[in-house]
């Protein structure tokens, strides 16, 4: 299979550097551009999977490039993650509703933006009824069933919607609050210790496999799942 090729549009070339060194040594093909009009050139001509957009561009903001991109229908298999020094709330709205697929801040780790780069690439190449791994856990969501080495993990239907959805977005903290709203549905009315029984459910059902501890408790901020080593 031929690697899968990302552009990267950022002007600070530290970041872009940094970048595209972390990715090309996990295997993509890398294209760089610092504007807006360089990345357009490499769109048409190298035909990328996924774009990573940096917010601040010299020639034209990031988000308008994601949002042109989002109207051009030769376009519309891009993936697209945007870049942002901005942290807030209505930023990341703002990004997302333009059209981005994510969203990661400044300075981030390049282990988290393989995360997301590797989870938005999932999803655009996803369909329903494919298998996702991490570890030794296999979710077959056609199936709706989790395995590991073959074997079934028996789950209840609220850890198996859990585990799904934190499988989906890996390497991210959700507090109790966002895991209610995602994962059990913004109007119902479940109390936030809720989430920690079935947490605690969860984990008993994956020590079965020594999985428990992708299940992480982020101290005063939430839960993440990563399966990698420690
Ligand atoms: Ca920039």
């Amino acid at each position: 299979m031929p690697a899968q090729k990302i552009l990267i549009v950022e002007d600070e070339q530290a970041i872009r550097e940094m970048t595209a060194f972390h990715l090309a040594r996990a295997g993509y093909e890398i294209f760089e551009a610092e504007t807006c009009r360089d990345a357009r050139v490499l769109l048409v001509n190298e035909r990328p999977d996924l774009a990573i957009i940096d917010w601040m561009l010299p020639d034209m903001s990031g988000l308008e490039l994601t949002r042109k991109l989002r109207r051009d229908k030769d376009h519309e298999d891009l993936s697209i993650i945007m870049l942002t020094a901005r942290a807030e709330e209505r930023d990341k709205v703002s990004g997302l509703e333009g059209g981005a697929d994510d969203y990661i801040t400044k300075p981030f780790s390049p282990r988290e933006l393989l995360a997301r780069i590797q989870a938005v690439l999932r999803r655009a190449g996803g369909p329903a009824d494919e298998v996702m791994s991490a570890g030794v856990l296999e979710l077959d969501a056609a199936g709706h069933r989790v395995l590991s080495s073959g074997r079934e993990i028996k789950l209840g239907p609220t850890e198996y919607r859990l585990l799904h959805f934190l499988m989906t977005h890996p390497e991210r903290v959700y507090n109790r609050t966002q895991l209610l709203d995602r994962v059990w549905g913004a109007n119902v009315y479940v109390e936030e210790r809720t989430v920690d029984v079935h947490v605690r459910r969860l984990r008993k059902a994956l020590s079965d496999v020594a999985a428990d501890d992708y299940i992480q408790t982020v101290r005063g901020a939430g839960y993440r799942f990563s399966a990698r080593d420690v």
